[in-house]
């Protein structure tokens, strides 16, 4: 069945408080947050707030037991084991510099990490900072004129010096989605662990996250259509039990004396402190109902969409798009340039025609210079995005070209 769009947009509150014309095509950056998630952020705050893990009256209660059912409704959505797999974060950094750190041990000099030109600089700078304090390298994988992840010679990129492969699921610039299992076995075969950046995966369905066969898995709720400021970190239980804490404090002991502490088992040896239990809470409900959407449909009218855009962008003068042409594997993420023009100049004059995209090096530098470039245009879809929205950024552009140029 074809996607209803117009029931799709009463999921979100935002439709109700921006007048039209509203065209959000900036989902990369943040999702618009579900009625489902705002409701359970504002019900939590509101009606229901109280501290976790550590009251025993029982609103205090009631909030434990809803922080442990938004863990079990994560694991379910990323296709975890087990609850105690997830990790509750403030978000993707917070979550793979978590992990740079409790793989610190894993790492000495001269051993390599490997990153690629894809990634966020969330998927870079804590590896670099890693390396720095090991005396390890940082390695990279290419990308390919496509803006792709370059696989080719994988068994040089990753040897028996490699200790850690850290990769984008998705692209934030290109949509671009990467091949994982090439990537997974030749870091297998030299006893490497694999981190996945899935902060622009996780918007796009349910996934087997147990199956794809990567150690640890970062991403953020705001992206998935929940609030601010929560996140996960997936990391394989084996692993899991192996590993050190991260921030020390309350909540992630089983005792304290002066002398030593003793830790608490995982996931709450890397939950120090109060956690972020509103917008956790919102991130479970956002998982709970992307769970039951129809994906067959959306990810068709992503993709219908996706080709509207690409086929538009490429009929007008001047552009460079960035990224693939192509409509597999990949997703609604389309970067382009228009020559001669700066992108924050041509997103400021969109935003007069209500439409919402962002300019700039989106955390991606080295994919910017490998492309030549500093800054591009960045439109990005979610399920809520309709043909009205790429013809107005369209039609947008080609009036700021007129305009600039
Ligand atoms: N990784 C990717 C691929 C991203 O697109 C982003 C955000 O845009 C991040 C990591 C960082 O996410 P956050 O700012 O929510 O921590």
């Amino acid at each position: 069945m074809a996607l209803d769009v117009a029931a799709m947009r009463r999921n979100f509150p935002i439709f109700a408080h921006q007048p039209p014309p509203f065209h959000y095509l900036d989902n990369a950056a943040t999702g618009q947050i579900c009625a489902a998630a705002a409701e359970a952020l504002t019900t939590f705050e509101t009606a229901g707030r109280a501290n976790v893990k550590r009251g025993v009256y029982r609103l205090a209660d009631r909030a434990t037991q809803a922080f442990a059912e938004a863990r079990e409704r994560m694991a379910a959505y990323l296709g975890a084991t087990r609850p105690e797999e997830v990790i509750l974060t403030s978000g993707t950094t917070f979550g793979l510099n978590l992990a740079a750190h409790v793989l610190e041990a894993r790492v000495g000099p001269g051993d390599a990490i490997l990153v690629s030109r894809l990634e966020h600089h969330s998927n870079i700078v804590p590896w670099q900072m890693l390396a720095e304090r090991r005396g390890a390298r940082i390695r990279a994988l290419g990308v390919t004129e496509e803006g792709r992840l370059d696989l080719r010679d994988l068994e040089a990129a990753i040897d028996r010096r490699t200790r850690i492969v850290a990769v984008t699921h998705c692209s934030n610039v290109t949509g671009a989605v990467t091949d994982l299992a090439p990537l997974v076995a030749r870091a297998r075969a030299v006893g490497a662990l694999v981190v996945v950046d899935g902060a622009q995966r996780v918007p796009h369905g349910p996934l087997e996250v147990a199956s794809l066969g990567c150690d640890i898995y970062a991403l953020s709720g705001h992206k998935m259509f929940g609030a601010t400021g929560a996140g996960a970190l997936w990391i394989r239980h084996d692993l899991l039990e192996t590993l050190p804490p991260f921030l020390g404090g309350g909540e992630m002991i089983s005792r304290v004396t002066i002398e030593e502490s003793r830790y608490a088992p995982p996931p709450h040896r890397f939950e120090a402190g109060t956690p972020p239990i509103g917008p956790v809470l919102a991130m479970g409900a956002a998982a709970d109902w992307l769970a039951g959407l129809d994906w067959q449909a959306i990810l068709a009218h992503e993709k219908r969409l996706t080709a509207r855009l690409i086929a538009g962008l490429e009929a007008l003068p001047g552009l460079r798009l960035i990224g693939p042409r192509d409509l597999d594997d990949r997703y609604g993420v389309v970067a382009f340039e228009v020559a001669g023009v700066h992108a924050h100049d041509v997103c400021q004059l969109l935003d007069g025609f209500g439409v919402c995209t962002r300019g700039g090096h989106h955390c991606a530098q080295p994919l910017m210079d490998a492309f030549g470039t500093v800054a591009t245009v960045r439109a990005s879809l979610a399920p809520y995005n309709d043909a009205d929205d790429i013809d107005a950024l369209l039609e947008g552009l080609e009036q700021v070209i007129r305009i600039l140029r």
